[in-house]
């Protein structure tokens, strides 16, 4: 009997992660808001982030984090938006997708990683809210469809300006719910994958900025508040690494990213 018993955990842990993974894999959730308004809305918030934040001044830093970016968008399940990648000044470690595809990397985020592997990583799960559109779904949920929708049409200005710095800029971070903070791991993991990014890097970074964050907070606050580095966090993403078909990635050559690093 108590053999049974011992049996038959690992079969539940096995059924629980195989069913997790087929609803995981769902990027067409609910949502009331279109495709043409999302991209939109994607473009009143990218103005109003532009507006409040300043985007790196430095050609080479954009064209390789937008490289890094496409090279990612080929193992994404789907590429409904003209994505575009940029890079802010905040040396705090985070980056984060609006509606509409776009992706903005903070200097602090390049400053921690120490790959362009590691730095994929964090962009993949940041792609992928994008990809399953959690921006629109988080905000209609939060806020209701006639706001999200008055914002869409630009009735509210002044509402769109203050949300654009709640939600996107230093004053807070945009928290999704932990299924959609799951999904973006799961998607995150696969696109890594697809794209020949090895996904182990998402584990390794996510135990880095673990271990860095009890040596300097601050730098770390808003990314933990958006997204905590439960130790049950890390395993899921190492299952869904394990569930990967076995694969070898190409080593990837640092030099570029160290010599953008360096013009930091
Ligand atoms: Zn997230």
């Amino acid at each position: 009997m108590r053999f049974a018993k011992l049996l038959l955990l690992p079969l539940l842990a096995v059924g629980l992660i195989a069913g997790c993974a087929t609803n995981m894999g769902d990027i067409r959730g609910f949502n009331l808001i279109s495709l043409d308004q999302e991209r939109e809305l994607g473009n009143k918030f990218a103005a109003e982030i532009e507006k409040q934040q300043q985007v790196l001044n430095d050609p080479e830093v954009q064209r390789y984090v937008e490289r890094v970016g496409r090279r990612l968008l080929t193992g994404t399940r789907e590429v409904q938006f003209d994505f575009a990648f940029k890079v802010v000044k905040d040396d705090s470690v985070n980056a984060f997708a609006i509606p509409g595809g776009r992706v903005y990397v903070q200097t602090g985020l390049l400053k921690a990683a120490e790959s362009e592997t590691e730095l994929a990583a964090v962009m993949a799960h940041e792609i992928n809210h994008a990809v399953a559109r959690h921006g629109t779904r988080q905000m209609t949920q939060q806020y209701g469809y006639s706001l999200v929708l008055s914002l869409v049409l630009g009735d509210n200005p002044n509402l769109l300006a203050q949300l654009a710095a709640q939600l996107f800029g230093k004053a807070g971070m945009m928290s999704y719910s932990r299924e959609f903070e799951n999904q973006a791991d799961f998607l995150g993991v696969e696109t890594m994958a697809k794209a020949g990014y090895n996904p182990q890097g998402m584990v390794t970074f996510f135990r880095k900025l673990d271990s860095m964050g009890q040596s300097n907070p601050s730098s770390l606050a808003k990314f933990f508040s958006s997204h905590p580095l439960t130790s049950e966090r890390i395993q899921r993403v190492q299952a869904e690494i394990a569930d990967l078909p076995q694969k070898s990635y190409p080593a990837v050559d640092n030099a570029e990213f160290r010599r953008i690093k360096g013009r930091l």
